[in-house]
């Protein structure tokens, strides 16, 4: 339903608390959050979600949860009844990958099938998850190359943003019939599934078409095609009365 990210300098927590916040008005039943730091002394993913409202989420949100790169989603069920371990983002069972995914993945079943008979244990029933455990299991180097090869193999809709605890200073992100749009800061990059997450902080506006990934650093952001082919999108300013 809603996705928010952000990475960058500053404490990313309530940055993402605040986004969802500004995305409640779609409703939704769950909520969560994950982030990393590329300066952490121990790299990892640290996260927290569950079913309920942003502000239950809040509460769930540990007092030490530092970070400056992060994704947050607000979920409406698909798949999968709302509820603790259904709400995203999903991670893979060594806490590698994170994924929040707005949309419907139609061939899930088939994926869970195949994976589970390939010795994958699911945590969930979302149709999200194949695609974390996909992306944890792609054999490629790069973080854009795993989820290309993810994407690869799902039918459906998706707009996704996807955290890697190898890949700690960015955030990879995709879109196929569900909005992403990027926000264009000042040494701090946001992304989000509706203008309305991003405008308190850019008007600066870079907005995903279909089959379009975009891998976003807090310096830079580049574009490209899920079929890895630069793309160059034009940066609109919005106008909003905030
Ligand atoms: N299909 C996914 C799920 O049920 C995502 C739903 C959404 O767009 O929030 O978990």
């Amino acid at each position: 339903c809603g996705i928010v990210g952000y990475v960058g300098r500053r404490d990313v927590a309530p940055l993402l608390l605040e986004g969802l916040q500004r995305l409640e008005y779609r409703g939704y039943d769950s909520a969560g959050v994950v982030i990393t730091s590329p300066k952490a002394k121990t790299p990892g993913l640290k996260l927290a979600k569950g079913k309920g409202r942003v502000r239950d989420l809040e509460a769930r949100v540990p007092k030490r949860f530092a970070g400056t790169t992060g994704i947050a989603h607000t979920r409406w069920a698909t798949h999968g009844a709302p509820s603790d371990h259904n709400a995203h983002p999903h991670l893979d069972p060594a806490e590698q990958v994170a994924v929040v995914h707005n949309g419907i993945i139609d061939n899930a079943d088939e994926l869970r099938a195949r994976l589970t008979a390939d010795g994958v244990v699911f945590a969930s029933e979302t149709d999200t998850e194949v695609l974390t455990h996909l992306i944890a299991r792609a054999p490629h180097e790069t973080l854009e190359d795993r989820v290309r090869a993810a994407l690869g193999q799902i039918e459906g809709t998706y707009g996704i943003a996807v955290l890697h605890a190898d890949f700690p200073e960015r955030i990879v992100v995709a879109r196929n019939g569900s909005p992403v749009v990027l926000g264009i800061g000042d040494k701090e990059m946001f992304v989000a599934s509706d203008v309305a997450a991003l405008v308190a902080h850019t008007r600066q506006i870079v907005t995903l078409d279909d089959g379009e990934m975009a891998t976003l650093t807090a310096d830079d952001f580049r574009t490209y095609t899920t079929e890895g082919s630069r793309t160059n999108p034009e940066t609109t300013t919005v106008e909003w009365e905030a």
